[in-house]
C-alpha cells in the first residue's frame, strides 16, 4: 500500500487531533453510480482511503444514489470491482445514501415545522427565473407564504404521489436576495415516478444532493468530508442544514482541487456523450481515463496510485501533464517487463549473401540484467525490419537503414542495404542487403559508420499479430472547457497495425512486455484467436534507443 504524502488536509487532520477534536477520523468515499469510476475518482479514493489509513481512521463508501433516473445497480458492481482492484476495502458495509430515506424525509418534516421549507409548485423553468442571477436578486415564489400546516399536508400529499413529476418540489426558505445563489431557496425534494434500483417504487420524491449528503455524513459520523472545489459555495448550505437541523456533532467540509488532465476529458457526464456518440467502445475504452479503460489498456493499480500521490492534493485548480502518468507506468513496466522484437508495420530484408538456412543466438530479456534469462532467437536469410527503420535516401540525423547505409541489427550483424524490389505500384516488396559476417579487427571498422541500430524479427520465427496504438483522445490540451468538445476528437487516438512478434511470446506469458524501441504492450483481452496475437500499446518509450 502506497503511503500518501503529507498534504494540506494531513496537516487540518493532524492539528486536529493534537487539540484533541476527535477520537477517531472518519472519512467517506461518495460515487453516484451513474457511471464507472475514472482517473478523477481514483484521487478521490487515494485521498480518502489513504489518509483515513494514516491516522487509524475510517473510510466509508457510500453510494450517494439520489436520482433513479440516471442511476443503477451495474454501476454500483463496476464502483465496488475498480475500488478493490485499486487495492481498498471500505469499512464494514457498504453505505447507500438510499438506506437514509426516511431519515431524511424526517428531517425535511422538521425543516417545514420549524419553517424553513415550503412546497413550491413553479416548475423547473420559473423556478430558475425566479433565482435570478449574479446580477439580479431572485424573487419570492408566490407558494413561499404557505402556512406550516398547509405544506405538511401538501408535502404528505406529494410523498403519496397525488402530483405529477415536476408539478411540485419542496424548498428551503432562506433568503432570494443572497450573494450565493446556491442559497436562494434551494429545492430540497424532487418528484421522480421511476424505480430506484434499491428502493423500488417505496418513493417518487427523491432528496437533493446537498440535503442528503451533509445529513448521510453526519449519520456516518464523518469527520472530514472531503470534495472538489466546484463544492465551495455549496459550503454555506452544508453549514446553514447541520445548523438549523440543530446536529450536536457536525461533520465538516473541506474542499481539493478536481483532477483534469491535458488532451483528456473526464467528467462521467462527458463520457457518457462520447458513449452515445459511438466515439468510443464505452466505458472500458482504453482511449479514456476510467479505472477500467486504463486497466484494458494496460495500466496498473500501484502505477495509478503513484500518480496519485505525485501529483499531489491542493487547492488550486490546474491541468495535469498527460506525461506524468505515463512517467508511472513506464517506470513500473521498465522494471517488470521482459524485452520481445516486435515488428509492428513490416518490410522484408533478404541477405543476400546469407548461405545457411538459419543460426541460433542468445539474447537477454532483460539487457540491463544480461546474466538473467537469455532466450533463443533466429537469424535467417529473411527477415522483417519495421517501416519507420528504412529510407531509400539517407537524411540528416537518421538512423535507420538506407541505401548504401548500414545498421547493426540488434544482437546480431550488421547489414548494409542494397537495393530496392518494388511491386508495379512502387510498394516495396523487400530490400535486398548484404550482412558482414567478419572476424574481431574488421569488425571495430565496419562499426564505425554505421547508422545505428534496430529491431528485426526472422521470417522464420515471427508469429502474426495485430496491434493496437493509441493516441490522445483529443487533439487540444483542455478539451474539458469546450463546450463543443466533440469537435476536437483526434482521428488518429487509435491505428491499428498488422505486424509479427517473436515466436518465444509463446513461453514468455507475462503481463506486459517491452517490445524493443516500440514501447510497453499487453495482450489485448477482447480478442483471442490460435494463430494470431492482439496487443495493446500500453505507453510508448520515453526517447528511442537509435543511438550507436
Ligand atoms: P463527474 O463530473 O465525473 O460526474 P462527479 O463529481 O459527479 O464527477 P461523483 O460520482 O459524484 O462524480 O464523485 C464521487 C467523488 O469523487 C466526489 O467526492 C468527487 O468530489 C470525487 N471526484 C469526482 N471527479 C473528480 C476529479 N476529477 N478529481 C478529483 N475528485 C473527483
Ligand atoms: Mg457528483
Amino acid at each position: 500500500m502506497i503511503k500518501i504524502n503529507k498534504n494540506f488536509i494531513y496537516n487540518i487532520i493532524n492539528k486536529d487531533l493534537k487539540k484533541c477534536k476527535h477520537k477517531k477520523i472518519y472519512t467517506r468515499f461518495p460515487p453516484e453510480p451513474n457511471g464507472y469510476l475514472h482517473i478523477g475518482h481514483a484521487k478521490s479514493i487515494f485521498l480518502n482511503f489513504s489518509i483515513a489509513k494514516l491516522f487509524n481512521g475510517i473510510c466509508n463508501l457510500r453510494l450517494d444514489d439520489t436520482d433513479p433516473l440516471k442511476e443503477n445497480k451495474k454501476y454500483v458492481n463496476f464502483i465496488k470491482y475498480d475500488i478493490k482492484w485499486l487495492g481498498y476495502k471500505w469499512h464494514n458495509n457498504i453505505f447507500y445514501t438510499s438506506q437514509y430515506f426516511s431519515l431524511l424525509y424526517k428531517f425535511s418534516i422538521k425543516l417545514i415545522k420549524n419553517g424553513l421549507a415550503y412546497i413550491d409548485e413553479l416548475n423547473k423553468k420559473q423556478i430558475r427565473k425566479y433565482k435570478g442571477n449574479f446580477n439580479n436578486i431572485g424573487k419570492n415564489s408566490p407558494y413561499r407564504n404557505r402556512s406550516i400546516k398547509e405544506n405538511l399536508i401538501i408535502f404528505k400529499k406529494m410523498k403519496n404521489g397525488f402530483f405529477n413529476d415536476g408539478k411540485a418540489s419542496l424548498r428551503t426558505k432562506i433568503n432570494m436576495s443572497s450573494n450565493n445563489i446556491l442559497m436562494r431557496d434551494p429545492i430540497l425534494y424532487r418528484i421522480r415516478f421511476k424505480k430506484h434500483y434499491k428502493t423500488n417504487y417505496t418513493w417518487c420524491i427523491y432528496p437533493m444532493y446537498d440535503f442528503a449528503h451533509c445529513l448521510s455524513d453526519y449519520f456516518e459520523k464523518i469527520t472530514y468530508s472531503l470534495c472538489t472545489l466546484e463544492f465551495q459555495d455549496n459550503k454555506y448550505l452544508y453549514k446553514w442544514f447541520l445548523y438549523n437541523l440543530k446536529i450536536n456533532k457536525k461533520p465538516k467540509q473541506y474542499e481539493f482541487s478536481r483532477l483534469n488532465i491535458e488532451y483528456n476529458i473526464i467528467s462521467k457526464r462527458k463520457i457518457l456523450i462520447l458513449i452515445k456518440k459511438k466515439i468510443i467502445l464505452g466505458w472500458d475504452d482504453p482511449r479514456i481515463l476510467t479505472l477500467s479503460g486504463l486497466r484494458n489498456r494496460g495500466y496498473t493499480p500501484k502505477s495509478i496510485l503513484n500518480f496519485c500521490n505525485y501529483i499531489g492534493v491542493t487547492r488550486k485548480n490546474n491541468l495535469i501533464k498527460i506525461n506524468f502518468l505515463e512517467n508511472c507506468i513506464r517506470k513500473e513496466l521498465n522494471l517488470k517487463s521482459p524485452r520481445l522484437m516486435a515488428v509492428l508495420d513490416p518490410i522484408k530484408i533478404i541477405i543476400k549473401n546469407f548461405k545457411k538456412k538459419k543460426e541460433e543466438i542468445l539474447i537477454p530479456n532483460y539487457p540491463k540484467n544480461k546474466k538473467i534469462n537469455k532466450r533463443k532467437y533466429i537469424f535467417s536469410k529473411e527477415l522483417y525490419i519495421d517501416r519507420k527503420d528504412f529510407k531509400e535516401k539517407k537524411t540528416k540525423n537518421y538512423k535507420g537503414l538506407t541505401i548504401g547505409n548500414k545498421v547493426k541489427l540488434r544482437y546480431s550483424y550488421i547489414i548494409k542495404a542494397k537495393k530496392i524490389k518494388k511491386d508495379k505500384n512502387g510498394n516495396i516488396i523487400y530490400i535486398l542487403c548484404k550482412y558482414y559476417n567478419n572476424k574481431k579487427e574488421d569488425k571495430l571498422k565496419i562499426k564505425k559508420n554505421i547508422n545505428g541500430i534496430i529491431h528485426w524479427i526472422s521470417t522464420l520465427y515471427s508469429i502474426p499479430s495485430i496491434f493496437f496504438l493509441y493516441n490522445n483522445l483529443f487533439n487540444i490540451t483542455n478539451p474539458e472547457i469546450k463546450k463543443n468538445f466533440i469537435k476536437y476528437i483526434n482521428k488518429n487516438s487509435i491505428i491499428i497495425n498488422k505486424g509479427f512478434v517473436e515466436k518465444n511470446i509463446k513461453k514468455i506469458i507475462y503481463s506486459s512486455y517491452q517490445f524493443e524501441r516500440n514501447g510497453y504492450f499487453c495482450l489485448n483481452k477482447k480478442f483471442k484467436n490460435n494463430k494470431i496475437f492482439y496487443f495493446n500499446r500500453i505507453v510508448k518509450l520515453k526517447s528511442k534507443i537509435l543511438k550507436k
